[in-house]
């Protein structure tokens, strides 16, 4: 009886009593759905009257098993990689290129998938470090400073000086765009630069430019590289943002370069990120303009992305391949890496012979006499590859489907990109371009969206 003196109180029984019952409901459907599944994956033929009669009375459960199984099957269709085919490919990379030549304000956004090509592992590829150590992998070594920058990165510095791309935004801490030429001011590593230690007691904060990795000894929440700034004395700290953390420093994450850059564009070209890290910042995305007046986004990754469905135009393919071919179909040269210009061996400050003990990791190796030589020399096997290109254009022409010589082309795309470039420059100049103070807020990496590993600090969220 309820408030009966001496026995139990009655609500904490009432509610035992509730919840004994809904896992005992829980544990019933379980089993009834384990009966439907197992029924299910039964051939039609070889179902009894018994097993169609269960099927009859758990409806509920056979639509939700079908559902699982959707919804299973759409996420792995996201985790693979899908390849577009070589027709698909150049026809989307002709495109990309037009989007490019019209642009009048492109920003990149860029992620681990940029850097395969330089041997770093993508973050959530299949073979990716996030997918490796979920499945409990090993995931070997990997001398992220023996990468020199590739393909795109050396493309997206070639379109820079042409004036074509106006920021980069990155969450690859290996300081490869960096290296590639890009100035720190059309850069924003929002993760970090594995190049670069500050003193955040000088004001400015003072920047140190090293030709080693300096997050030897760094992890998360632990920054201090073990160096000490020449000027005040204080503890030098790495850049690198961990999950949990919240990057504040100014340099080299210039949130308000990517902030400006986002307010200014009319194109945004993603290039080897899952954009989960990034589709978190809707002002990258300028969501809060009205839909006619977003950018053109244009995507290329070989996985699936949350922000595909609002793209212009999704190109599944290897970011070198496609920057291949769009700078070809732009009139120009493959830029290739050069150790002689990369700008690492200038900004760099030498460690103090007093420091030698602070660093064991090995120091990028400044380029030696013959080395451009050496770069000449693999120039000239490199024409293979465009030759091979050109014998795909020549079945394009044998096709009727290119009436001009590839010379020709390049000639006239050439001259359209300078005069193209004229008249944007002369708009800039005469439209000052207003850039909106908005809020960009910065947020805390969640656990999903980074790992440190053994000490290596990887590009995030591919
Ligand atoms: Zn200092």
């Amino acid at each position: 009886m309820e408030g009966e003196e001496g026995g139990p109180p009655a609500e904490p029984l009432r509610r035992k009593a509730a919840t004994e019952a809904t896992i005992n409901m829980s544990k019933r459907n379980a089993t009834r759905m384990k009966r439907v599944s197992s029924i299910l994956r039964k051939k039609n033929d070889s179902l009894t009257l018994d097993d169609r009669q269960v099927l009859e009375e758990n409806a509920e459960l056979v639509e939700e098993y079908h559902k699982r199984r959707q919804k299973r099957a759409m996420w792995q269709s996201r985790k693979t990689e899908q390849e577009d085919t070589a027709e698909v490919l150049q026809a989307k990379c002709e495109e990309l290129a037009q989007a490019i030549h019209d642009s009048e304000f492109l920003v990149a956004y860029t992620g681990a998938g940029i850097s395969t090509a330089a041997s770093i592992p993508d973050y959530r590829g299949p073979n990716g470090i996030w997918t490796r150590l979920q499945k409990g992998q090993d995931i070997g070594h990997h001398d992220l400073s023996a990468a020199e920058p590739t393909l795109t990165h050396m493309a997206l510095s070639t379109l820079y000086q042409q004036g074509i791309v106006h920021h980069v935004v990155s969450q690859n801490c290996d300081g490869l765009h960096l290296r590639s030429g890009l100035p720190k001011s059309a850069l924003s590593e929002v993760h970090g630069n594995m190049y670069i230690e500050v003193c955040i007691h000088c004001v400015p904060a003072r920047e140190y430019v090293r030709t080693m990795d300096v997050t030897e000894k760094t992890s998360t929440f632990k920054h201090t590289t073990g160096r000490r700034c020449y000027r005040c004395g204080e503890p030098l700290i790495d850049t690198i943002v961990h999950f949990g953390e919240r990057g504040r420093l100014r340099w080299p994450l210039n949130w308000q370069g990517a902030c400006q850059a986002a307010n200014a564009c009319d194109t945004i070209l993603c290039l080897g990120s899952s954009l989960k890290v990034l589709k978190k910042y809707p002002w990258l995305w300028q969501m809060g303009r009205s839909p006619k007046k977003r950018p053109r986004l244009y995507i290329v990754n070989l996985q699936w992305t949350p922000k595909d469905k609002d793209a212009t135009l999704k190109i599944n393919g290897k970011c070198d391949e496609v920057m291949a071919r769009v700078m070809k179909a732009l009139g120009f040269k493959l830029p290739r890496y050069s150790k002689a210009s990369d700008p690492i061996f200038t900004l760099a400050t030498p460690l103090h012979p007093a420091e030698a003990n602070t660093a064991s990791r090995a120091c990028l190796v400044p380029p030696q006499e013959g080395d451009e030589e050496e770069e000449e020399e693999e120039e000239e096997e490199e024409l293979d590859v465009e030759n091979m290109d050109e014998n795909m254009d020549e079945n394009v022409d044998e096709n009727g489907t290119d009436g001009h010589k590839d010379e020709e082309r390049l000639e006239e795309a050439s001259q359209n990109r300078e005069e193209s470039r004229k008249r944007k420059l002369d708009k800039i100049e005469s439209t000052k371009i207003e850039v909106k103070e908005e809020k960009c807020e910065v947020k805390e990496e969640s656990k999903e969206d980074v790992k440190p590993i053994n000490g290596l600090h990887m590009s995030l969220g591919n």
